[in-house]
């Protein structure tokens, strides 16, 4: 039986681990959480409406349920070369036919970032974001802004959407708590047109939401620093906040750029269509999928957790093809699309957007109640409990 060693327990490394179980490979899973996050149904924790164990799937659970091993330690180190992986508890892993590096991202560093939190960074950091708000709601009144990053070197790591999802449900939070008027809301990014890349129809929708709700734009200024109360912009002028959530653009993860695997300008794992990786000229036994590896193709395209799981089962149908000395390959390239529901606390727009149409559609109330619902199939599809929709 071939071994498998893959890296990271998110949505790339548990799909790859699932898909090359049943095709009876000898699989370990190595990361440095217990369990499964389920990110986009995360957006509920801050304003309380559902519990941080609800977004969690114990990797114990998932291991039954799948057959694989599993290891809960940090990688520290990747030598592609040498087949070796170092774990932060001094372990090495280095019999194994085949390495799936699905570590992730890691986050653009801003001055003062310290001054912030992300829902889109550590897990525990969106328990942090419900406690600062329940202390502004225990005030009665405060500023809070919400926010997104750039990386220039790296357009597909921007993420933005679930900034303005959180943003939508503190509104509704706050309306139905009955002291929304006592509430400034801001969002800030640097670029002029944020979302731009849900295409334009999208865009003009959230223009009537932002009017609608009283939310405030601070659109097209670069970020210079952030400050206990407030977000400093590159021309001095500053938006005063009580408290601000901020989602860095994704970065090259640390481990990758001191490894000896080729990455892009912005420290991702560059990798072909297969989702190989090239070393020496060569294509090696290795494979990068999911947010570490660096997406080829058209300017919106985004790292998503659907592209995440089109990868791992690419990855793992590639290493049987090739086992059987088949030329046959599956690519991840012509599933680049943006898909999302986009939630507003009382409903949705449900985003499309690929090489041919963009477009948004409204889906109030029901919107909410479908993300919700699948946020119960993607705990219950990967515990293999309810079968997997195809392309969800
Ligand atoms: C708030 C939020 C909402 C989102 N909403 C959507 C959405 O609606 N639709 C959509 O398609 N996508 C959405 N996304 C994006 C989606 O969640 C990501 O694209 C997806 O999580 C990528 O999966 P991954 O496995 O590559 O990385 P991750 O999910 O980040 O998993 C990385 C894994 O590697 C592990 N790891 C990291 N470093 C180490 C280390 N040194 N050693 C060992 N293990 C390590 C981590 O613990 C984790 O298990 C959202 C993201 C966020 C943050």
């Amino acid at each position: 039986m071939k071994k498998v060693l893959i890296l990271g327990g998110g949505f790339a490394g548990v799909d790859a681990a699932g898909y090359l179980r049943k095709a009876n490979y000898d699989v370990t899973l190595v990361s440095d959480r217990d369990y499964f996050y389920i990110y986009p149904t995360s957006i509920w924790v801050p304003t309380r409406e559902v519990d941080f164990s609800d977004v969690c799937v114990d990797l114990k659970e998932l291991q039954k349920a799948h057959g694989f091993n599993l290891v809960v330690d940090g990688v520290s180190k990747i030598e592609a070369k040498e087949n070796r992986v170092t774990l932060q508890s001094g372990k090495v892993l280095d019999d194994y036919d085949y390495l799936i590096v699905a570590l992730g991202a890691h986050k653009m560093k801003h001055p003062g970032i310290e001054n912030t939190l992300s829902i889109c960074a550590a897990p525990e950091q969106s328990i942090a974001i419900a406690d600062a708000l329940d202390k502004l709601v225990a005030k009665g009144s405060g500023k809070i802004a919400f926010g997104f990053g750039g990386n220039p070197k790296d357009t597909s790591a921007v993420r933005g959407g679930p900034g303005f999802e959180l943003m939508f449900n503190v509104h509704n939070m706050l309306k139905k708590k009955g002291i929304r008027q006592n509430f400034e809301l801001n969002f800030f990014a640097p670029m002029p047109q944020p979302g731009a890349r849900m295409g334009t129809q999208a865009l003009s929708m959230m223009d009537k939401m932002f009017a609608k709700q009283e939310l405030n734009k601070h659109f097209g200024k670069k970020i210079k620093r952030f400050e206990e109360d407030g977000v400093v912009f590159e021309d001095e002028s500053k938006l005063e906040s009580d408290f601000t959530m901020f989602i860095p653009a994704g970065a090259g993860h640390e481990v990758i750029i001191n490894s000896d695997l080729p990455t892009n300008e912005a420290g991702f794992v560059s990798i072909n269509d297969y989702c190989e990786v090239t070393i020496d000229g060569e294509i090696s036994n290795v494979y990068a999928i999911g947010d570490t590896a660096a997406l080829e193709g058209p300017d919106w395209r985004a790292k998503q957790g659907h592209v995440a799981e089109v990868m791992a089962k690419n990855s793992a149908f590639n290493i049987q093809e090739r086992d059987k000395n088949s030329a046959t390959r599956k690519g991840y390239q012509e599933h680049l699309n943006i898909l999302c529901v986009m939630d507003t606390g009382d409903g949705a727009g449900f985003v499309y957007r690929d090489d041919k149409k963009a477009f948004m559609i409204p889906m109030p109330i029901l919107g909410h109640m479908m993300k919700k619902g699948w946020g119960w199939y993607c705990r219950n599809s990967k515990l293999g409990k309810i079968p997997r929709i195809p392309g969800m």
